[in-house]
């Protein structure tokens, strides 16, 4: 259904492009009103304008905290004007018709963003903006409502195309955007709040800013969508993508598990003293490594990490904590894979890439911080859970030696390097490392001891497939997300060749667990810490 537009209230922050869409509308012969600021500026660029304290013979007050918050303006936007009895309130009370609100709300976010003190903040509460935004929205029968100024653009055009008049349609659209406009508005001050309070869950709201429809879910027949949270972490959402197909949902979850299993390792950077982390490779599949390495060049460290299990890397994610190298690229290039994602990339490297069209090269320009608090969500029936991100990491004083054997020097390493890769695997999960590099990885088991035998299981496939003596898992170190419930599962790690364990303990079997261990001459310690991954 088509509507005219007679009469336009204009009342925006941003007026960036406000007197070019005024000029417009005033050329199609739509009368204009405004509030105080939008006013001024019209006005002194010499396009007639009423001021909206004419409608509502209030001044604007407390420092514009009262402006529209009148019967004169919210009856003109809520007005049906279908309805007589509406038709006959408007009347008899004088109240002007408003067919077309153009708002953009107080820079709330801009001002949480660019470190606005307490006050600053609270005032940039928009009040009287997202109450008429709502009205017009709610009376989208009759009134269009633009929140940006794109949405003015449309109006514009829509006008032109039928006679003066906007259509139901885009009338209908725009009321969407509108209050998913407004959510997102009273999310970001519902957050803000949170933070002030330090907690985080409890009063979190779902907030979002819609970055890309996908083209379907995990599946085809589902549809799917791709949001940024404004929190600005380092990953997959805030990257530039130089080259490839668009991302999936499936490679957008990929990437990011990815990306922030390769953070734990720091970041390898030849500005940092040092030269910062060493080089880490993690390769995903479906959200879980197959392979992780540390080395002193990402080539061998790139390679090490195919090498643990090169037939499930195929079409998998390569996460890298540096600069991705030409070398490196060419390595990368000789395996099918997906996506690779990388703080920054050699101009030599991305020249390469560029011959393979279809592969996805995602540029951070930095690694998120492991340990810093945000949020996770998943959606149960009928709720959300929310937690925190799981950011936990144990120090070196935290480990507790429970054998007769301490692990040695070389062992702790790999140690450490296993159980920072277990918080990045589905749980159940096993993980096996030798010489920094996984030996084999047991993921997403409902039994500890599946994990164990097929982590091991992967490393004999990787022996095979490589022509080595023995697999990699002789002398390994084994990791486990969360303690052994029993002996067999540990044994399992022994049999397939592990020296040491990592483990949280806090077993009512732990005793027996580790009589086991020194039994077979094991080095085992205790993080005290679980890292489940459902
Ligand atoms: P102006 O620059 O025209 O003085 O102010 C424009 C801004 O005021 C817009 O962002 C609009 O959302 C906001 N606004 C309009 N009416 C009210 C009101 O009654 N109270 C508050 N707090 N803001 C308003």
């Amino acid at each position: 259904r088509f509507s005219p537009v007679k009469r336009a209230l204009i009342s925006v922050s941003d007026k960036s492009r406000l007197i070019d869409q005024a000029k417009a509308l005033h050329e199609r012969g739509v009368k204009l009103v405004s509030t105080g600021g939008t006013h001024r500026a019209i006005s002194d660029a010499g396009i007639p304008v009423k001021d909206v304290s004419e409608l509502t013979k209030f001044p604007e007050m407390m420092d514009g905290r009262v402006k529209t918050l009148h019967p004169m303006v919210h009856g003109g936007l809520l007005g049906d004007r279908d309805l007589s009895s509406h038709k006959d309130a408007m009347h008899a009370h004088g109240i002007l018709s408003i067919d077309l609100l153009v708002v953009n709300l107080y820079p709330f976010e801009a001002a949480v963003a660019g470190g606005g003190s307490y006050e600053m903040c609270v005032e940039n509460i928009d009040i009287g903006g997202p109450a008429m935004i709502r009205a017009a929205a709610k009376n989208h029968a009759h009134v269009a409502v633009c929140t940006d100024a794109d949405d003015v653009d449309a109006v514009l055009a829509d006008m032109d195309a039928n006679g003066g008049q906007t259509s139901g349609a885009l009338r209908q659209t725009l009321a969407a955007k509108t209050y998913a406009r407004s959510a997102n508005y009273d999310a970001a001050i519902a957050n803000w709040f949170a933070d002030q309070l330090g907690d985080v869950p409890t009063y979190r709201a779902q907030s979002g800013t819609l970055r890309q429809t996908l083209r379907y879910g995990e599946n085809p027949h589902q549809t799917a969508a791709f949001y940024t949270d404004g929190s600005d972490r380092p990953g997959v959402a805030t990257a530039t993508q130089l080259q490839g197909k668009e991302l999936s949902y499936n490679n957008i979850n990929d990437t990011d598990a990815a990306y922030e299993l390769v953070a734990e390792f720091g970041r390898n950077c030849s500005t940092l003293p040092g030269g910062g982390a060493k080089p880490a490779v993690a390769i995903i599949k479906h959200a879980n490594p197959c392979g992780v390495a540390v080395a002193d060049d990402f080539v061998t460290a790139y390679k090490n990490a195919l090498a643990c299990d090169p037939v499930s890397a195929f079409g998998g994610i390569v996460a890298l904590n540096g600069r991705l190298d030409k070398a490196t690229a060419a390595e990368i290039l000789k395996v099918f894979t997906e996506v690779v994602i990388a703080p920054s990339a050699d101009d030599d490297a991305i020249a390469l890439f560029s011959k393979k069209k279809n592969i996805r090269l995602l540029i951070v320009g930095d690694l998120p911080n492991p340990n810093a608090p945000s949020l996770t969500q998943r959606n149960v029936a009928g709720g959300i859970l929310v937690q925190d991100r799981d950011n936990g990491a144990v120090a070196d004083d935290d480990l507790k030696v429970v054998t007769k054997r301490a692990p040695t020097e070389t062992e702790m390493a790999d140690l450490r390097m296993a159980w920072k890769v277990a918080k990045h695997v589905k749980s159940n999960a096993i993980i096996y490392v030798k010489d920094g590099a996984t030996a084999g990885i047991g993921a997403g088991q409902m039994s500890r001891i599946d994990s164990a035998r097929i982590a091991a299981r992967k490393a004999e496939d990787a022996q095979k497939s490589a022509g080595w003596d023995a697999p990699k898992t002789q002398g390994c170190a084994c990791a486990s997300d969360a303690f052994f419930p029993f002996a067999d599962g540990m044994l399992a790690a022994a049999s397939a060749g592990a020296t040491c364990v990592i483990q949280p303990g806090g077993s009512i079997r732990d005793d027996e667990v580790i009589a086991a261990a020194d039994e077979q001459g094991l080095a085992m310690v205790f993080t005290g810490m679980r890292h489940f991954r459902h």
